[in-house]
């Protein structure tokens, strides 16, 4: 196994989680293996409990594992599978080493940051190696950037694995930001060499330098002084350059100054050229796409680039897979009322509600959806937006006007949603939550069956409490809503459609965590192309 770890330093959000995903497009296009993994300093055990305003969106992965949105471009960027394995943060580690001290497994030993801390970490590193035999390259991201207490023990811990697996079997980037100085006119070394300085302090000296920068490119000069201060050959040092209109663009410009050959020169292996041409394609389709739509995300977290992170990345691939641009309208849910809907939502070709907790806005998306419905503009709905809808339908098509979710309110007349009997027993432990991957099958005949081309059954990601009470389903099929995949396990309902409408479908799972570059998923493409269509006929 080859080992990759990408450290950051200066500044952060210089983008090193895709800095770290496009040389694993660029190695999985060289016909490697790979698979990645995060770090992350920070002491919440996971990101399931963090605000969408601290941290961005939580993805979940198939194995039910809240983890960070990072882990997103990971399995968006290469063909990997992630799992709890590859998402690792300080919390974890410490609630690992202190169960440890607890049970007494240190044998009276003194407990220590290193070796038992660090140890803990190279172990995280041991075991993904041993789950992923068959893959050729590890990449190890380390969130944070270099100099910051917390991450201090994750660094000892890498230089420690390094030393023990063989020098020669790892590659250290670090990816760092060249300033550039207007009033001087120059881009600035320094604040690179000083972080460098500070990784060689714990022991570790990169093999490439990535330089995150405004210009077009790096001079030779340049790349000489980085090289010689920061002790790394000058050919080790690549521009980063800001990508003009797509993160999809990163690979091929990091590809561009052949990062691929230098990784590979490292770690000692001869690959062939990676082989880009479908990926170019498929950057070609997102930046000159034919035609446009503009589709509303009604939520709560709007003015946050990253809360919606995996929604926003699906529209990209079921653009292109129109070959379409999908202008996102984001609406703040709480602004939108019965009364103002048409005008908030003027001019939209589709509308999206995705998934959320708590009860603010939820008013604002009953609205927004009831505005769709009676409009017949194509609607899709994620999990929160899936209860959202059929709280809707309840109250303006069944006329039970008191309909709602027992999450919102507990004394609702018609709790249309709700949590499941043996939920509510385990509610004092708090382990209710539906996490990960379940199976759903899906009724022949419908738009769902017709958008996973006639598959019967499916496996999609969930993460919520609440579900679709079955005593309301009668009424609710009686009245034309069509339940057109289900859990049947657990009898729950997973998809609800309206098929007198050109498109309305609304899911309990997570969509957007399983579509790819190349691979949208088949609801969101399902969404742009009625969109389309109903733009066409307009
Ligand atoms: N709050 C809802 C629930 O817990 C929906 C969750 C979500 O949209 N992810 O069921």
């Amino acid at each position: 196994m080859k080992y990759i770890f990408v450290t950051g330093g200066v500044v952060s959000s210089l983008g090193k989680g895709l800095a770290a995903a496009s040389i694993g497009t660029l190695l999985e296009n060289c016909g490697l293996d790979v698979t990645m993994q995060k770090f992350d300093p920070y002491l919440n055990i996971d990101p399931g409990t963090m605000s969408p305003y601290q941290h961005g969106e939580v993805y979940v992965l198939n194995d039910g594992a809240e983890t960070d949105l990072d882990l997103g471009h990971y399995e968006r960027f290469i063909h990997c599978q992630l799992s709890r394995l590859n998402n690792l943060t300080s919390g974890k580690v410490f609630e690992q080493v202190l169960g440890k001290e607890r049970r007494g497994d240190y044998l009276g030993k003194t407990v220590q940051y290193i070796p038992h801390v660090t140890d803990e970490i190279k172990q995280r590193l041991y075991d993904l190696t041993e789950a992923n035999k068959e893959c050729d390259v590890i990449i190890t991201e380390i969130g944070g950037t270099v100099g910051d207490i917390e991450g201090y023990l994750f660094l000892e811990a890498l230089r420690q694995f390094a030393f023990e697996v063989g020098r020669n079997n790892c590659c250290f980037i670090h990816v760092t930001l060249l300033p550039y100085i207007a009033a001087a006119g120059e881009t600035k070394t320094k604040p690179t060499q000083q972080s460098v300085a500070k990784l060689r302090e714990i022991g570790i000296q990169p093999d490439i330098i990535v330089c995150r920068t405004e210009r077009d490119n790096l001079a030779d000069e340049e790349k000489q002084k980085i090289g010689m201060f920061c002790n790394v050959a000058p050919r080790n040092v690549v521009a980063f350059r800001d990508v003009k209109h797509s993160i999809y663009e990163c690979p091929l410009d990091l590809g561009r100054d052949g990062i691929d050959r230098i990784v590979t020169q490292v770690l000692g292996i001869t690959v062939p050229k990676p082989k880009m041409d479908a990926w170019q394609k498929f950057v070609g389709r997102v930046i000159h796409p034919a035609h446009s739509v503009k589709i509303a995300v009604v939520g709560k977290y709007i003015s946050l680039q990253d809360a919606y992170k995996s929604i926003y990345e699906s529209f990209t691939h079921a653009g292109a897979a129109n070959d379409c641009r999908v202008e996102i309208v984001r609406v703040d849910a709480e602004v939108i009322t019965a009364a103002n809907a048409a005008e908030q939502l003027a001019g939209i070709d589709g509308l999206l509600v995705p998934g959320g907790f708590g009860d603010r806005g939820i008013e604002g998306k009953i609205a927004a959806v009831q505005y769709v419905r009676e409009n017949n503009i194509p609607f899709m709905g994620i999990c929160l937006g899936m209860q959202v809808a059929v709280i809707e339908f309840a109250r303006n098509v069944l006329g039970l006007t008191d309909a709602n979710s027992t999450e919102f309110n507990t004394k609702s007349a018609d709790p249309v949603i709700c949590l499941q009997e043996e939920q509510k027993k385990i509610d004092t432990m708090g382990a209710t939550m539906r996490l990960g991957a379940y199976p759903a099958t899906i009724k022949p005949g419908t738009l769902c069956s017709k958008l996973y081309n006639e598959k019967t059954s499916i496996l999609e990601r969930h993460r919520h409490r609440y579900e679709f009470n079955a005593d309301y389903r009668e009424a609710c099929e009686k009245a034309g809503l069509v339940i057109s995949a289900t859990n049947d396990q657990h009898g729950l309902v997973e998809v609800v459609e309206l098929p007198g409408l050109n498109f309305y479908i609304a899911c309990q799972y997570h969509p957007e965590f399983q579509s790819r570059p190349n691979d949208a998923h088949p609801l969101f493409s399902g969404l742009v192309a009625a969109a389309l269509e109903g733009k066409q006929n307009n």
